[in-house]
Parts: C-alpha cells; sequence; structure tokens
C-alpha cells in the first residue's frame, strides 16, 4: 500500500489525482501532518509526500529505523513541478515509485542515488540477495576502481562495467557470486545466486522448528548459504504439511511439490521402505530435490531432536544457472512508443542481439560493458542462432527487433533454435499495423488480419490464397513488406485480388515510417492507389466494405450495421 499525504489544498489537488489513477493501491492519510506521516510510515511499504522535502525530512527523522525495512518516500512539490526520490530508493522502490509518479502526474522524476544516475547495476538490485561489504564495492564499481569478479558459475546477470572482469591483477575490492560461504574481507561482497533446491521430507505434525533446524544445520555443514535456497520440494502429499510449509515460509522461498510416481521414478543413492508405505515412493528428500536435474550436494540426511524418533528427512542439490533470452520488440520507432519494459529489459541483459539500425536505435539505454552483437540486413538465422548460443552460455541476452519481435520477425526462428535449457521471455512491441493504425484513424475496428507481400520465403501461391481468403471474408488487410525494388508485381496483384469483393471507393490507408522523424501517411482507395508510391518502410491497411473516410480519417464501424455520426442507420 501507498501511502499520500498532503499539508495544503494545491498539495491535495495533485495527491487526489494520483489516487484516482491508482485506485486499490493508495491509501490517503488526513489530518495533522505530523500524525499522518506516523502512521504512514508504520502501515505502508511507500510514502509519497506532497510536501518541501525539508518538512518531508523533518517529519521523518525521528522514525527512521533501517534501510532493510524503512518504506521508500516520494516527494512531489506542491507546484507538481518534480518527483524526488527522498528515502530508500532501491530497497525500499521510491526510484521506480518516482518514475511512476512523474508519469502519471507530468512532473520531472529527480532520481539520486548515484548507481541509477550513471547507469550501473546498484548491487542490491540485481533480483539476487547480496551480502558484506556491498556499498564499499559498489562505491568501487561506480569509481572505475578495477574490482575482481569471482563467480562459481555464469549467472545471467546485467552487464558490470569494464572495471568489473574475472581476471584482475592486484585488486583488493571483490565481488563474489557463489552459494558457498566465505570469509570475507572488508572489501568484498557477495552476490548469492538462486541455485540450492533442499527436498524435504516430515512425518505428520512434524514441528516447523525441527524441519528449519535440520535445514538449516544441513546448509551449515556443507557450506552453503541459506540466502541461496531457491526453494523447498516435497511430494504432493506433504503440500499442506505445517512443518515444510512453515519452514519455506520463514526462509522466505516457494514450496514446490511433486507427484509420487513421479519421485517414485528419480533415481537416489539413499532410498527407504518407510516413505515407499506411507506416500508411494521409496524417496522424498533426494527424489524432490533432484526431481529439477541438479547435482545432489548434500545427501539424505535426519533431523535428531532429544528424547525422541527424528520427524524430517532432507537432501540438498545445485542446479546449474539457466541462461536468458529476453525476446525484446523495440515498437515502430519513436522512443515514447518503446514499452518500459522494453527498456528494463534492455537494462537487464549483458549480451545484446540484433540489426545495426535497431541496435542504434536504443544504445544509448545499454549499461556500460553490455556485449553488442550486431549484424547487418538479411544474417536473421544467424542472428538467432547467435542469441540462443549466448543465452546457452549462461548470459542474460536480449534479442531485439523492431515492432513486435514476434511478427516477421526475430521471436520465431530463435525460438525454433532454442531448447529447454534456457529461460525465455517475451517483451510485446507496438507492431507496424497498429502504429500505423492509430495514424491513419480506425481502420481496425473490425476483423483484420495482417499479410506479408514477401516471397522470398514463401511461396507466391500461398500469400494468393491467402489474400483470396481476406478477400471473400471481407476482414480489413494491413500489407507488411508491400513492395521493394526488386519485388514490384506483388502488391498490384494483392490489391486486384481484394478489389474483386470490394468497391474501388473501399479506403486504403498508407504510412510510411509510422512513429519516426520523417514518418508520413495518406489516405487513398482501392482503385485510385499507385503502387509505385509504396515502398519497404511503409504498410498499406485496405479497409472492409464497411470502412469508410470519415474527416479525413480512415474508419471501420464495430458492428456489421453502418452508424453514421448522427446514431441514425444508413
Ligand atoms: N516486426 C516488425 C515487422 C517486420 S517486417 C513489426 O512488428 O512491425 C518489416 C516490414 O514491417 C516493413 O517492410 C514494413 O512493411 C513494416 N514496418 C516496420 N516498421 C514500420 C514503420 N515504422 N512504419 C511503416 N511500416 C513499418
Amino acid at each position: 500500500m501507498i501511502g499520500l499525504i498532503s499539508a495544503t489544498a494545491a498539495g491535495a489537488t495533485a495527491r487526489d489525482r494520483l489516487a484516482a489513477a491508482w485506485p486499490g493501491r493508495v491509501r490517503v492519510y488526513e489530518g495533522p501532518v505530523r500524525e499522518a506521516v506516523e502512521r504512514a510510515f508504520a502501515e505502508c511499504d511507500a510514502l509519497v509526500c506532497f510536501l518541501a522535502t525539508g518538512a518531508t525530512v523533518r517529519l521523518l527523522a525521528p522514525l527512521l529505523a533501517d534501510k532493510a525495512s524503512d518504506p521508500g518516500v516520494v516527494c512531489v512539490d506542491e507546484g507538481v513541478r518534480f518527483a524526488v526520490s527522498l528515502l530508500g530508493g532501491h530497497g525500499g522502490g521510491a526510484n521506480a515509485l518516482t518514475e511512476e509518479v512523474a508519469d502519471v502526474l507530468g512532473c520531472t522524476p529527480v532520481v539520486t542515488t548515484a548507481t541509477d544516475a550513471v547507469s550501473v547495476p546498484g548491487l542490491d538490485t540485481l533480483g539476487l540477495p547480496v551480502e558484506g561489504a556491498v556499498a564499499a564495492v559498489g562505491r568501487a564499481i561506480l569509481d572505475g576502481e578495477p574490482v575482481a569478479l569471482r563467480a562459481d558459475a555464469r549467472w545471467p546477470l546485467p552487464a558490470f562495467p569494464p572495471n568489473v572482469t574475472d581476471a584482475p591483477d592486484a585488486c583488493d575490492v571483490t565481488l563474489h557470486l557463489t552459494d558457498r560461504l566465505l570469509e570475507l574481507g572488508p572489501r568484498d561482497a557477495v552476490l548469492r545466486p538462486k541455485s540450492l533446491v533442499v527436498g524435504v521430507g516430515a512425518s505428520k505434525d512434524a514441528p516447523v522448528e525441527e524441519v528449519l533446524g535440520l535445514i538449516e544445520d544441513a546448509l551449515a555443514d556443507a557450506g552453503l548459504s541459506p540466502l541461496s535456497v531457491a526453494e523447498l520440494a516435497t511430494v504432493d502429499a506433504k503440500a499442506q504439511e505445517p512443518g515444510i510449509v512453515g519452514a519455506a515460509s520463514r526462509l522466505g522461498v516457494p514450496l514446490t511439490t511433486y507427484a509420487s510416481q513421479e519421485l517414485a521414478s528419480v533415481s537416489v543413492p539413499n532410498p527407504s521402505d518407510a516413505p515407499l508405505a506411507a506416500v508411494g515412493t521409496p524417496s522424498v528428500a533426494e527424489a524432490a530435490a533432484l526431481a529439477g536435474g541438479g547435482e545432489l550436494v548434500v545427501p539424505k540426511r535426519k533431523s535428531a531432536p532429544e528424547g525422541r524418533a527424528a520427524m524430517a528427512t532432507c537432501a540438498i542439490v545445485r542446479r546449474a544457472p539457466r541462461g536468458r533470452l529476453a525476446v525484446v520488440g523495440l515498437g515502430p520507432g519513436a522512443r515514447d512508443l518503446l514499452t518500459p519494459r522494453a527498456k528494463d529489459e534492455l537494462r537487464r541483459a549483458s549480451v545484446l542481439v540484433g540489426l545495426d539500425q535497431y541496435v542504434d536505435q536504443i544504445r544509448d539505454l545499454l549499461r556500460p560493458g553490455t556485449t553488442v552483437l550486431e549484424s547487418g540486413l538479411g544474417a536473421e538465422e544467424e542472428r538467432a542462432r547467435t542469441a540462443v548460443a549466448e543465452a546457452r552460455e549462461g548470459h542474460a541476452v536480449a534479442l531485439i527487433g523492431s515492432g513486435d519481435a514476434g511478427v516477421y520477425a526475430m521471436a520465431s526462428p530463435a525460438l525454433a533454435e532454442a531448447a529447454d535449457d534456457i529461460d525465455v521471455v517475451g517483451v510485446p512491441g507496438v507492431t507496424a499495423a497498429l502504429a500505423a493504425a492509430a495514424i491513419l484513424g480506425a481502420p481496425l475496428g473490425h476483423d483484420h488480419v495482417s499479410i506479408s507481400l514477401s516471397d522470398l520465403h514463401t511461396p507466391w501461391e500461398v500469400i494468393e490464397r491467402r489474400v483470396r481468403a481476406a478477400a471473400e471474408a471481407d476482414i480489413v488487410v494491413t500489407f507488411y513488406n508491400p513492395r521493394s525494388r526488386g519485388r514490384d508485381w506483388q502488391l498490384p496483384k494483392a490489391l486486384g485480388i481484394l478489389a474483386t469483393h470490394r468497391a474501388p471507393h473501399t479506403p486504403v490507408g498508407v504510412v510510411r515510417n509510422a512513429s519516426r522523424p520523417d514518418e508520413s501517411s495518406r489516405l487513398s482507395t482501392l482503385g485510385a492507389l499507385d503502387p509505385a508510391t509504396v515502398d519497404m518502410m511503409t504498410v498499406v491497411t485496405v479497409g472492409n466494405t464497411a470502412t469508410r473516410e470519415i474527416a479525413g480519417r480512415m474508419v471501420t464501424p464495430r458492428g456489421y450495421r453502418w452508424q453514421s455520426a448522427t446514431g441514425e442507420a444508413k
């Protein structure tokens, strides 16, 4: 919950705008400001104060406890010119919230956290637990000091700047990436990868303390960090077992459960008869830990309560890291049509793969140190293979494409290449048909298709059959790849097929370079369009029999009965 606090009428107006934009997400704290801030600070994950920073600092000072638990605080001035991330930039989420508040209120976000301001990942923003001299190591990374990166394995992390290397000479600052417990020096920090799976078995009503104690002892004896535990795993029949559920929640990790037949098929070093009789598998702890793959690092061990029989077992598996492939659509061109999620993925990557002209479009967004693998037109299959190969190596890869990367673009060749040994994340983008439609008016108000007229990879007969089907079904059609120097007869041919079912006055919208600096668009008709004016930077949208030009805009009605502007049916 986000607490909103204001003192004056101007502040309250801005506060109400935010409250209206985020129903259910915010709570307004009225009354005297000091008490309002105190209550919100105790009850909320974050605060937005429509107050001067000075006043806010004085009100907050006596309440501050610690960076890990204090809520994030954002200040908005009463003139609504700036949203300032005041407190808890990373841990409290104030930097991200500042951007969101600025977006809603139309003011300038002010973020002063050094790592965000200079585009270097803050160690506490990588999505992994981090311990040790976090601030000192973060500072060293930022200051360009040589920093040694010592990783047990390659995890898909964002790019670090070039002063962070795995082959440093004489560095006294070290960033470790390991699940092992280490002696840390005064300038060492350690990132904890989520590499460990703890398989757990427990008899009915085993106490949480017994299960948790067993897990903690097993980790400690093996020299492993509890912060690296990704999940607990057990058999379906124990999904509600309070001791196991409680241990997972105390460790702050999810509990995964498997069917007993599935566990019975996992080969384990220490099977036994007891679980076979009770739940139908000769192993719970070892089998559940191993079911998702990995290497057994702690074989089954039992709890050792004083004066009675053991009620819990556990085993620990280390899973190999998986690389990550993000397939990211950049939108049609304009920066403000690049989604925030796409931006985040570009900054999350350590390797970027794409066509050189698209890389140029977003180069300024990449973190320093990002490896850029760009290639020229045509090399699609090779780009797809490169991206997948890099992800397989364990990197965080972003494969980019214009518009939506899944529409006549890189997603399919990449996923055809990828096996289930990498994680894949898709980020949708605004495809050319949508960007063009918004410029033309509302041509896609009813059923519509996209058809690519490129017959380089698709036989013309197939394309023609699809155009004919769209013509017969009276569907609005957007042509991608409509015409190039070497392919000039396909567009007139396709328009001719549509004309056998649509009148010559049917509106046709032509949009070139939608949302790019030299954008142009025009509205023509099926009878009048000169195909020679169309090129590869263009999409062509042909209306259905109900599509009309209204006030210079192309409009396809939503229903089958056409309503005029005055509401009467025509
Ligand atoms: N993945 C892209 C499409 C790639 S196919 C997307 O989703 O938009 C390439 C074709 O897309 C071009 O020949 C052109 O027809 C169309 N196109 C891509 N971007 C465009 C833009 N900004 N304006 C107009 N057409 C565009």
